[in-house]
């Protein structure tokens, strides 16, 4: 049985607030959509052909994106991907995998690969890369959270939420073990928690 059930103790600080990150999605949502629109009204084609899709990447983004698409006006439609790059109690990401089907359908479409934060831009890379086969007209990439390192500030990427430091965070989506994905706020652990 578990000693203890909330996380309250577990937070070292709050690196930023549900306000600051409720504030920011909004201005990405009407951002992002403003783009997607001109994009797919000036698709040449039949209907399908100018037809908005997001790939949100699982299970990070969940958070994200249930906010972000509700702050984008427009006809879309959902094809979530499952990757994995970290397993269990780590704080490293190591090489990423696709853990399920990449769509079959993405051909004359618009796709906006959605994920939690970039790090090592191996996840980020990897998925741009497999959705483009299937020759969509259009491949943006939007992630909520980017860490200020090398590899993460040399992978193309459309829309940025926030840059934050190097620093291993939980909130927001973001879990650490599976848990702390449901805390409002971006927040660091103490290290005797990690
Ligand atoms: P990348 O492939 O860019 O190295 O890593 C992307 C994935 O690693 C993210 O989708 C996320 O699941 C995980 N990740 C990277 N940095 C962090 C972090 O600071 N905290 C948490 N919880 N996950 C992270
Ligand atoms: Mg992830």
């Amino acid at each position: 049985m578990p000693t203890s059930i909330g996380f309250q103790d577990d937070i070292k600080s709050i690196l930023i607030d549900r306000d600051r990150i409720a504030a920011r999605v909004r201005e990405l949502g009407r951002e992002v959509a403003a783009d997607l629109e001109a994009d797919a009204l000036h698709t040449p084609g039949d209907e399908h052909a100018g037809e908005i899709i997001l790939v949100p990447i699982l299970t990070g983004s969940i958070i994200f994106v249930a906010d972000l698409i509700r702050a984008m006006p427009l006809k879309m439609r959902i094809r979530v991907l499952s990757v994995t790059s970290y397993a269990g109690a780590v704080t490293q990401s190591k090489e990423a995998k696709l853990a399920s089907e990449i769509p079959s359908d993405l051909a004359g479409t618009h796709v906006l690969i959605v994920d939690d934060i970039l790090d090592s831009g191996k996840t980020i890379r990897l998925v741009r890369e497999l959705i483009q086969q299937q020759q969509p007209a259009s491949v943006r990439t939007c992630v909520l959270l980017r860490k200020t390192i090398p590899e993460a500030l040399a992978t193309p990427c459309d829309y940025i939420g926030f840059d934050i430091p190097n620093e291993f965070v939980v909130g927001a989506g973001l879990d650490y073990d599976g848990y702390y994905r449901n805390l409002p706020d971006l927040c660091t652990l103490r290290p005797e928690v990690l």
